[in-house]
């Protein structure tokens, strides 16, 4: 009888590969059921293995799939994904398989559907395109094997519209469309218009949803019976046959980078898959990330733009309001109270951002200047109103609210500095009878909550708008005319090396939210540095004449995206063990001349759920050489004592610097 031996993944953080064998044939890319340290779990199938190890091995309990559920181009971008973010090759496989799956339990087969049939709708009119758009759908339709392009649509520019016409394109040849959106909030309005164009037959995938309903999604790409599946960032392997194209929308945005665990950004991910599987992919935006401007400057990309609000409107201009004299009310200026009161009574909404979440983030003692934090982390902590407790956001722990002050027993203790919800109390007081909307993390976690919110925005005539950056992606929201930006001096301040880009983005989404339908909006920034420079130029709203310049400056500093950048971060609850550790893999990297490595620096958040933190910036000409460097010190690290003391982790192109 014939015995196979095979490499298995196992989901686990481990780095190596186990070794099977079977009776049977086993395809890579399939599940397998395998006993491993005495529990049964799932297993990926990587590769059959030339000869006979000379080691004992178990036996595969069981097949799980009749066909593999990454077929051979997920592998290549799999193993890929591996190798270029120094991740456990199991829990990359994990990622991007339904959660339903990561069971023991046997995938349906395949079945042969009809090719379902997506014809415009006539209940959806069309939009008439201007001259700019149909060039731009020209120059898309043009597009052939894989060549990657920028579409460079300011806010409002009627991107969505491009893409139901590309869509169009693409299904009428018989190709399948991936498109992939940064934030869940961002999907219901998505959907509409695609079902609204297409029919019902639209695929949404993202991890909201139960394991069921992903699965069922997953299965009907799989099997053909859908053709277009719109998701967050794990839908970017949407197993759909013949895809024809992928769809990148706000390619910019941070949140498709995973800020925990496997610390992978789809948008490259994407990028890949399109490399891989010869097919076109456009990259959506009105604030294009500095990498992807870089590689549009190299010609490695095609860049198409939209520069008119489709409707003919001109976008908000910006009032940077001196906040150094004023008096603020739960931190909002006199003159921004009088134009949101000006907004309102002519039945317009006005938005108010806020990039903080909760009631107000500082607890403090006005006899000695206390401040409660969190016992386990080096955060302050933020005054929810609705819970009655201290909360840190960081570890969520939550905290009564002492009456005495733990240092010098005063009782003179206060809430002070605003967030979302301090804001939304105070102009609930202020406009009696307004409608006040608020939009976070906190309102939104409850299933069903979002698709209210919004529903209640469109509901609404005028009403006020409060929220963080999740107020500022992408949404319509046809009646807001006024934008007031609260706290962006902590990005023009910020030492951090993209916070330029970060703040910039920010600005210009926030403005993309205002006036959409006319031309009446304008957008305050309350600031208490009118005079710097970088803000008095994205007062003119020209966001990419501001980004080829700070792009210039990237280049001539060598920062990324004209270098390569990796950050290497360390925990422990001994701020010695992390600088030993640190200490040593940087004089093991800066043997060589072309990497340097700077630090060990306590991370800007140094303690976290009783951990300090500090890391490495780990810097080299390319990424070719950062991803052999970073190979070859984890080889050394894993045999050191030193390493058995932290917990590690590498973050490739980190944007998080904190
Ligand atoms: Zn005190
Ligand atoms: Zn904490």
């Amino acid at each position: 009888m014939n015995i196979f031996y095979y490499d298995i993944a196992i989901p686990i953080p481990v780095r190596e590969t186990f070794t099977y064998k079977s009776k049977e044939i086993l395809k890579s890319g399939s599940r397998v059921a395998v006993k491993f340290r005495n529990k049964d779990i799932v297993g990926y199938v990587v590769q059959q293995l030339n000869d006979m190890p000379d080691f004992s091995t178990t036996e595969v309990s069981e097949i799980l799939d009749s066909e593999p559920i990454f077929k051979p181009s997920d592998m290549q971008i799999i193993l890929w994904l591996a190798d270029y973010y120094h991740h456990p090759l199991g829990e990359v496989f994990d990622t991007f398989c339904p959660p339903a799956l990561r069971k023991i339990t046997k995938t349906d087969s395949l079945l042969s559907v009809e090719e379902p049939i997506y014809s415009i709708l006539e209940k959806d009119k069309q939009f008439e395109l201007n001259k700019e758009q149909e060039s731009c759908i020209k120059e898309i339709k043009s597009l052939r094997g894989f060549d990657p392009c920028l579409l460079y649509g300011v806010t409002g520019s009627g991107k969505t519209e491009i893409y139901l016409q590309t869509a169009g394109f693409y299904l009428s040849k018989g190709s399948s469309i991936l498109i992939l959106v940064p934030e869940i909030s961002l999907t219901p309005q998505l959907q509409e218009r695609f079902i609204n164009r297409f029919g019902a037959n639209i695929g949404i995938y993202h991890s909201r949803q139960t394991p069921k309903q992903r699965y069922n999604v997953w299965q009907k790409a799989r099997n053909g019976e859908i053709k277009i599946v719109i998701g967050t960032r794990s839908a970017i392997l949407s197993p759909l046959t013949n895809l024809g194209l992928i769809i990148i929308d706000e390619e910019h945005d941070q949140s498709y980078k995973q800020h925990e665990g496997f610390r992978f950004s789809a948008r490259d991910v994407g990028i890949k898959r399109a490399q891989i599987e010869k097919i076109p992919i456009i990259l959506g935006t009105a604030t294009p990330s500095l990498q992807t401007l870089k590689l549009v400057e190299d010609k490695k990309y095609k860049q198409v733009n939209l520069l008119k609000r489709a409707n003919g409107s001109k976008p908000p201009g910006f009032i940077t309001l001196d906040i150094n004299d004023s008096k603020l009310e739960s931190g909002i200026a006199k003159e921004s109270l009088d134009a949101i009161k000006n907004t309102l009574n002519r039945n317009k909404q006005a938005l108010v951002f806020i990039n903080r979440r909760g009631f107000s983030p500082l607890y403090e003692c006005n006899n000695c200047r206390w401040v409660a934090e969190c016992k386990s982390c080096d955060a302050r902590l933020v005054f929810h109103h609705g819970l009655d407790r201290l909360i840190c956001h960081r570890c969520e722990s939550a905290y009564g609210l002492p009456t005495r002050c733990p240092e010098c027993s005063s009782s003179n203790l206060s809430l002070q500095g605003s967030g979302t919800e301090r804001i939304e109390l105070f102009l609930e007081k202020y406009f009696k009878d307004t409608d006040i909307i608020r939009l976070d993390h906190d309102t939104t976690k409850k299933k069903g909550s979002l698709d209210e919110i919004i529903e209640k925005v469109h509901e609404s005539n005028s009403a006020i708008l409060v929220g963080t950056q999740m107020l500022a992606k992408g949404h319509d929201f046809p009646k807001v005319e006024l934008g007031v930006i609260l706290n962006c001096d902590a990005g023009i301040t910020s030492p951090d090396i993209n916070s330029l880009e970060k703040i910039s983005q920010l600005l210009i989404q926030v403005s993309g939210r205002v006036g959409r339908r006319d031309s009446n909006g304008k957008v305050l920034i309350q600031t208490r540095y009118p005079e710097d420079k970088n803000l008095k130029e994205l007062k003119s709203g020209d966001y990419l004449h501001f980004a080829l310049k700070n792009l210039k400056q990237k280049k001539e500093l060598h920062h990324p995206p004209y270098s390569a950048v990796c950050l290497l971060r360390a925990s422990s609850p001994l701020a010695d063990h992390n600088i030993k550790f640190l200490s040593k893999v940087a004089n093991t990297l800066n043997i060589e001349s072309e990497i340097s490595a700077i630090g060990p620096i306590p991370s800007i958040i140094s303690k976290t759920r009783g951990n300090l933190r500090h890391h490495l910036i780990i810097q080299t000409g390319s990424k070719t050489l950062l991803n052999k460097y970073v190979k070859d010190v984890i080889d050394s690290i894993l045999s050191w004592d030193e390493t058995k003391k932290v917990r590690w982790f590498f973050d490739i192109d980190p944007i998080d610097y904190s």
